[in-house]
């Protein structure tokens, strides 16, 4: 059944679901482009950051080497060592290698310093063994158009560290190339520059080579991957998109398998990328504890609409469905109905109204059961009437035919003879008159009694008019109803009365009798024969019974 309650309960929930649910995503889709802005904005000023420093660090180291360059005791030394014998050259080697040791010693942000001919042939160094620079060609090209050359960062083996190597030239007084002076710098010293540990916003800065190596990171883990003394590298595809596209990106799986947004800028001098990222869960913690709030506050509202829902839907289907039940019985018959009800609003006035109805009904229903009560007894007594003498009680004369009637009918289908008497008091008129009326029809209703009382209750008596009876006998032969006759006649001998001078007389009767024949086909017919028979009673002299034999009792004698 689909109840109200239900609807009722699903609107509920669809109405507070809908606009939740419309607010909800339009507030978290606004919140998300505002974090992605901001976030945007926040990694770039990362980046830009890093780059600033590391340019800012790179000038000074650019400007103490050139300041080492000038030395008066290397640029002669580098001059006397590419011109002189080769014992010499060595002394001299020596003689610039103890300057670059001396020199080395003061600087602590330098890995090495290096000396090199204008062949790139190494002079003398601070260290002992080759450093595979890897030096441009033409590098003293230039270093006479920038004044310098920066030696893309590269992870030095021998260190365990990313380099950066800054190459000066050295220039005799007419600002000849004799050589260069390189130094070699761990980056590790920019590694606390590259975010400002108050100012910077909050997010994690990769410095990478050329082919993606991460030289530098301030997140530690990833600066060197000591299991297998190698670099970490970026995924190539994911460089790629970072370096092509201007704005933050998600990768999905970003160093270490986390999910990060990243955004990178392409530095040329030197040939660097500089990646800004943050983790992704880092970023969204906030928003997925807002939506997660949101959907415990959503589902908590949802809960309580749906209760509240569920006792109004319970409040209207109750009493509904009480009223249909109640409805039930009324349609059953059964109007005994009184409906409790404690609301005050439609419903309960609805139930209120619905009880006095049905008490309407039930009077209603009492009065047409009693009105139709009186009317089945009037119909009776009316009944009764239409086919009583009101006088004696006994039939009258209109039943007396539908009975002969009946009778006959009887009688032509199973042939039992019935017997008819036809009784009329003698004198009548002679005691109507002397006695008066009224005592006429006292005798009339005595006469009655008697007949009632002497014949069966399978037989009908009734009054034929005046003072004559005629008394229907069912399946009796004339014999018998010779003898039935014979004692109403002897019962009426004891009604007397008292005649005016006083003598007390008896009421006698002359009685006719027949039997029924094949040949009494009609009402008419009958009653004409028994009326003769009457006549001959009263012609014999009355107070007797006369009989019409039937013929075939008349032949036997
Ligand atoms: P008979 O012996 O030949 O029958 O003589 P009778 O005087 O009885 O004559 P009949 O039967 O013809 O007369 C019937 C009388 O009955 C006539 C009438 O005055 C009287 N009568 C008819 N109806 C009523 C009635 O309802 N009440 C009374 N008191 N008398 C009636
Ligand atoms: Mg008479």
């Amino acid at each position: 059944m689909k109840s109200i309650r239900n609807k009722i309960i699903v609107f509920s929930i669809l109405a507070t679901l809908i606009p939740s649910i419309g607010l909800g995503v339009l507030s978290f889709y606004q919140n998300e482009m505002m974090i992605k802005e901001n976030l945007t904005r926040e990694l770039r000023a990362l980046t830009n950051y890093a780059d600033h420093e590391l340019t800012l660090w790179i000038k000074e180291q650019i400007y103490t080497v050139r300041e080492l360059s000038h030395s008066k005791i290397l640029t002669e030394g580098v001059v006397l060592a590419s011109q002189s014998q080769k014992d010499k050259s060595a002394r001299q080697k020596i003689f610039i290698e103890d300057y670059l040791k001396s020199v080395h010693n003061k600087l602590d942000t330098v890995l090495a310093l290096t000396a090199i001919d204008t062949n790139g042939q190494i002079l003398a160094s601070t260290i002992d063994f080759q450093d595979t620079m890897p030096f441009p060609q033409n590098w003293t090209e230039m270093a006479s158009i920038q004044g310098n050359v920066i030696i893309p960062p590269h992870w030095n083996k021998y260190y365990a560290t990313a380099t950066l190597s800054i190459l000066v030239p050295i220039l005799s007084v007419d600002d000849y190339i004799l050589g260069a002076l390189v130094a070699t710098f761990d980056l590790k010293n920019i590694h606390a520059i590259l975010k400002d540990p108050i100012k910077s916003p909050l997010g994690e800065i990769l410095i990478l080579d050329q082919e993606g190596q991460i030289m530098l990171s301030s997140d530690d883990r990833f600066l060197h991957d000591s299991k297998n003394d190698m670099t970490f590298s970026y995924d190539a595809e994911d460089l790629k998109e970072l370096q092509i596209n201007p704005e933050i990106l998600q990768i999905p799986q970003g160093l270490g398998n986390e999910k990060v947004i990243g955004l990178a800028y392409v530095s040329e001098n030197p040939p660097i990328t500089i990646i800004a990222h943050r983790s992704y869960d880092s970023v969204y913690a906030a928003w997925k504890q807002q939506r997660d709030l949101f959907i415990s506050l959503v589902s908590a509202i949802l809960a309580i609409v749906a209760i509240i829902a569920f006792r109004m839907g319970h409040a209207i289907v109750v009493p509904l469905r009480k009223l249909i039940a109640a409805t039930e019985d009324i349609v059953k018959g059964n109007f005994n109905v009184d409906l409790k009800t404690s609301q005050r609003n439609e419903l309960g006035k609805l139930t209120q109204m619905f009880n006095q109805m049905a008490d309407k009904l039930q009077q209603n229903q009492a009065e047409i059961t009693s009105a139709s009560r009186t009317m089945q007894e009037k119909n009776k007594l009316l009944e009764t009437l239409s086919v009583t003498d009101s006088l004696t009680g006994l039939f009258n004369r209109n039943k007396l035919n539908s009975i002969i009637n009946d009778q006959l009918a009887r009688f032509s289908r199973n042939n039992r003879p019935f017997a008819i008497l036809m009784i009329d008091i003698d004198y009548f008129k002679s005691l109507n008159d002397s006695l008066g009326h009224i005592a006429g029809d006292e005798i009339i209703v005595s006469v009655a009694q008697k007949i009632s009382h002497c014949i069966r209750s399978v037989d009908f008596a009734a009054r034929y008019g005046g003072d004559e009876f005629v008394i229907i006998l069912t399946e009796t032969i004339a014999e018998e109803a010779i003898k039935t006759a014979e004692r109403i006649r002897s019962h009426v001998a004891n009604i007397q009365y008292n005649e005016p001078n006083k003598l007390t007389k008896a009421i006698t009767l002359s009685i006719g009798v027949i039997q029924s024949e094949t040949e009494d086909t009609s009402l008419t017919h009958l009653l004409s024969r028994v009326d003769s028979a009457l006549y001959q009673a009263k012609h014999a002299g009355r107070n007797q019974t006369y009989c019409i034999r039937p013929r075939l009792m008349a032949a036997n004698g």
